[in-house]
């Protein structure tokens, strides 16, 4: 191991306040690790929150901030009493809390947040993403405000990735929205966005045909979103309905769309297939604009949600559609549970994966047997997220977005140490494949020009 690497390992190590290596980070090839640590990430996916003075009103940070869901399972790394969770708070706030926190434990953990906020003032966002080495972080928000400072720069901090679902569901939602009671919830926040984006085009209402639709609404507001710095818009389709997305004939789609226009409660089945038409347009027109389609492919969260229904197997006609293949699709949260179906699926020249939100759900090492599958089948289809996001007072995006980049690291030094081990790789071919996953694949991915 070289100075310059060494001195990168005592550093982290310094600043996790990690007592000593553990096990698993022992095994890691200490120049590849150093290297891994000293570059700085793209985040493919998060949502940070607003740096002061707008955090506490703040609830652009996602489409559906939903805080009074039914119970839900959670999953051990969204639970208050996250193991995890001490170290970050050491490394973050430079505190020493063990879990579970007391409501005394509780306030102390608030007093020495705020008091990072306090000293770091419009610059805290910047300084989490430092603590977590991420040079960019998309941020999947509904708007941006003042994270857009210097978003088209050459290394800005933050990129903007809207939300689009809203568009697909333009008419009387009460149906879908009685279905479920996450539903319930989901709906009139989609109702909304909507609202928001014809204020932007200056429309009460949308239009009443399809043509007048896509050309009035749909894609200005995809447009309108472009030119604000947009890089990619975010699905959150899966919290909704299902993949299974046919592909209707657009004279099919105008007859449906003057049927329902102003119906109560419309049929279903037939509002499907307008759905299914939409999201077709619009992935489209993001191929045509320059922008990637980002789309939530994990179980969860919320008691209800449809796991079967986010197979991304039921995407592989979009995937294979002529038509399609000038758009980039990227599988958020890399597929949890269908890991090997989102493998399989890199083989078509439009798709990608990310690791956002398993690298927090799930430890460097579990993460870490599907990873190498990745990286020994698609190296240059995967990329680096955390998906940080504020769920609980212990656990902020700041919290979240530190660990997981953590897990990220560890798991692909481990995967990488393996095949390099097993003589599958040269050490600087991992090392390449470091920096692809780290930040190379997203650079490229994200300069598309509009055609
Ligand atoms: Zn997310």
């Amino acid at each position: 191991m070289n100075a310059l690497a060494c001195s990168v390992l005592v550093l982290f190590f310094a600043s996790s306040g990690a007592q000593a290596q553990t096990a698993l980070e022992r095994q890691l090839d200490p120049e590849l690790f150093a290297h891994i640590l000293a570059t700085a990430a793209i985040d493919n996916h998060a949502h940070p929150i607003l740096p002061p003075p707008d955090d506490a009103s703040d609830r652009d940070f996602d489409a559906l901030p939903v805080d009074n869901m039914e119970p839900e399972t959670d999953s051990v790394a969204w639970r208050p009493d996250n193991p995890q969770l001490p170290a970050a708070w050491r490394a973050l706030w430079n505190i020493d809390l063990t879990v579970p926190l007391d409501p005394g434990a509780t306030k102390r953990l608030a007093a020495a947040r705020a008091a990072v906020k306090t000293r770091e003032g419009a610059h805290y966002d910047d300084w989490i993403l430092d603590q977590a080495i991420i040079g960019t972080m998309l941020a999947n928000r509904v708007s941006m405000g003042p994270l857009a400072v210097h978003a088209g720069s050459a290394q800005p901090r933050f990129r903007w990735v809207p939300y689009v679902d809203a568009l697909l569901f333009p008419f009387d939602n009460s149906g879908l929205a009685a279905e479920n009671p996450d539903k319930k919830l989901f709906f009139p926040l989609e109702d909304k966005v909507r609202a928001r984006y014809l204020v932007s085009l200056n429309l009460k209402t949308v239009p009443a045909t399809l043509d007048d639709y896509l050309a009035q609404v749909v894609t200005p507001t995809l447009e309108r979103q472009r030119a604000g710095g947009a890089v990619a818009e975010k699905f959150e389709i899966a919290y909704l309905r299902s993949f299974d997305f046919t592909d209707p004939p657009r004279a099919q789609a105008e007859r449906i769309y003057r049927q329902l226009a102003g119906q109560p409660n419309p049929d279903p089945a037939v509002y499907k297939l307008l759905q299914d038409f939409l999201f077709r347009y619009i992935a489209a027109e993001c191929g045509r604009l320059g922008m990637a389609v980002h789309l939530h492919v994990l179980a969860g969260g919320g008691s209800y949600f449809g796991i079967a229904g986010a197979n991304p197997m039921l995407l592989e006609p979009v995937f294979n559609s002529p038509a399609l293949r000038h758009t980039n699709f990227v599988l958020l949260h890399g597929g949890w549970p269908f890991v090997r179906e989102a493998n399989a699926l890199l083989q078509k020249p439009n798709v990608y994966l990310d690791l956002s939100q398993q690298s927090l759900t799930f430890p460097p090492r579990t993460m870490a047997t599907w990873l190498r599958e990745l990286l020994e089948t698609f190296p240059d289809k995967v990329l680096f997220g955390t998906d940080g996001y504020a769920l609980s007072d212990a656990e902020g995006w700041e919290e979240s977005t530190w660990i997981a980049a953590r897990n990220a690291r560890q798991a692909l030094a481990l995967a990488l140490t393996g095949m390099t081990q097993d003589g599958e790789i040269t050490r600087p071919r991992a090392l390449a494949i470091a920096d692809e996953v780290l930040r190379g694949t997203a650079t490229q991915l994200y300069a598309e020009k509009p055609r």
